[in-house]
């Protein structure tokens, strides 16, 4: 069914970079074997998957929708790969996203645009966008992302599915192309709460792999999902609700609140002033460690090499300018800049300050609530195109959904209404480290 929809929609989607059609039907007779045999159990058996392109499955190319990884074929397996394959799970292909996931609407990938579904004229958002737009098109049923600062839950929203960003460490980083390294998480897009909380079961647990890992316990999330909502207490910070996000999300957003109430909950204002900082924060300290992590692409480890050049500099100076794209140069830059001495204090140092009292504020809201709620970006998907013209506008975009990242904290991203024209709305829970039951049992309530 998930290749007959690919036949019907990919020509115009463009969800996927690859796609291993003949591999994936073979696969699938020797999980069906394998069931009957009793090799493979569990609810995703035998489920077909699409995984975002900057997590390495050994043998098949690792494009991070980047010119510089091209035909870079990893030898290597990432952790969440062999726990797919443990579960019995079907690989389909490689999804499209923006280059090395820096981005908001898939448009930054050097291999072309990808639609959404809900309306092929708007972007699927970003930087998971092939990843939710393949699930909204039917085009599989789950799908994996990466979430550095919003890119599982801002196209999630955008293409109307649901999305988790889990705790830091839950899920290994081993196999992910970095982006940000103490940002950084995999996670799970799908049609429903329950289905992505099937697929985070699957993923998550310690890694020694990743020195990040972490050791819990309590990740049968399935089970959090039987429990209503009354009772819960959520909270709103004042600072969402102001210039910025549009009226249509606002009146959306606001109807949540009142629905949360009739259904028993506890719904209040709370207020974060730290909200001011949370962009730029972000986008120091993701530079800053995006600068660092894409040193190692110089032209000898990986990928892509410049044709023509004049000795060793040269290559590095030529391979990286005709590799890398505008938004990845302007990331790179922006975060050497940073971390230089003389302005590392003021604007480095700084940015972890500011993270730092971040957390004291959160800290402090979830003594009192279980949830904090905020819509998942403060407008519908834009128009193809609208968005590249004004990078900065594009990244006051990313406002509800990075202090998660900067924090650690899981968040789920669902569905909760339409604009006028028929694009998605998204809904965020955000929930203390270690609370994704809490979340994740309000969201399959409320959805
Ligand atoms: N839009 C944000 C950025 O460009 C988030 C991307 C992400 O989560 N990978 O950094």
């Amino acid at each position: 069914a998930v290749f007959e929809q690919i036949e019907r929609k990919e020509g115009t989607i463009h969800a996927y970079l690859d796609l291993y059609k003949e591999e994936a039907f073979e696969r699938a007779a020797q999980v069906e074997k394998g069931m009957a045999e009793g090799k493979y159990s569990g609810p995703l058996c035998g489920v077909p998957i699409a995984v975002k392109d900057n997590i390495c499955i050994q043998g098949k190319r690792t494009t991070c929708g980047s010119k510089i990884l091209e035909n870079f074929v990893p030898w290597y397996q990432a952790e969440v790969i062999e726990r797919l394959e443990k579960a019995g799970m079907v690989i389909i292909g490689k999804t499209n996203m923006d280059e090395f996931a820096m981005g908001s609407t898939t448009e930054t990938s050097a291999f072309g645009v990808t639609r959404n579904p809900r309306n092929t004229d708007h972007v699927p958002g970003g930087s998971s966008g092939g990843s939710c737009a393949a699930v909204a098109a039917s085009e599989a049923y789950l799908a994996l992302g990466s979430d550095t600062g919003g890119s599982i839950r801002q196209p999630s929203a955008f293409c109307g599915v649901t999305g988790i960003k889990p705790t830091y460490g839950t899920v290994s980083r081993y196999g992910l192309v970095a982006y940000a390294s103490s940002l950084d998480q995999i996670g799970p897009v799908g049609k429903d709460t329950a289905d992505c909380a099937a697929l985070l079961e699957v993923i998550s647990g310690y890694d020694p792999k990743d020195s990040t890992s972490l050791q819990r316990e309590d990740l049968c999330f399935s089970q959090a999902l039987g429990g209503g909502i009354e009772g819960m207490r959520f909270a709103v910070p004042k600072e969402y609700l102001t210039e910025g996000l549009s009226p249509e999300v606002r009146s959306a957003f606001m109807v949540v609140l009142e629905e949360l109430v009739q259904m028993g909950a506890i719904v209040e204002f709370i207020s974060l002033k730290t909200t001011e900082f949370m962009i730029p924060a972000y986008y120091v300290i993701a530079s800053a460690e995006a600068s660092s992590n894409l040193e190692r692409f110089d032209g000898v480890k990986y990928g892509f090499r410049a044709r023509e050049y004049d000795g060793l500099h040269d290559m590095y100076k030529k391979t990286r300018t005709e590799g890398f794209g505008e938004e990845v140069k302007r990331r790179i830059m922006l975060g050497s800049f940073v971390l230089s001495s003389g302005y590392y204090d003021a604007y480095y140092l700084k940015a972890l300050k500011a993270r730092a009292v971040m957390k004291q504020e959160f800290d402090r809201a979830f003594e009192k609530y279980d949830v904090i709620l905020a819509p998942a970006a403060p407008y519908t998907a834009p128009r193809l195109g609208e968005s590249l013209k004004d990078p900065l506008a594009m990244y006051l975009g990313d406002i509800y959904t990075v202090a998660v990242n900067l924090l650690g904290l899981p968040a789920v991203c669902l569905p909760c209404g339409k604009d006028k024209a028929g694009l998605p709305i998204g809904l965020q829970m955000i929930g203390d480290c270690f609370m994704e039951k809490k979340i994740l049992r309000a969201a399959h309530a409320y959805e």
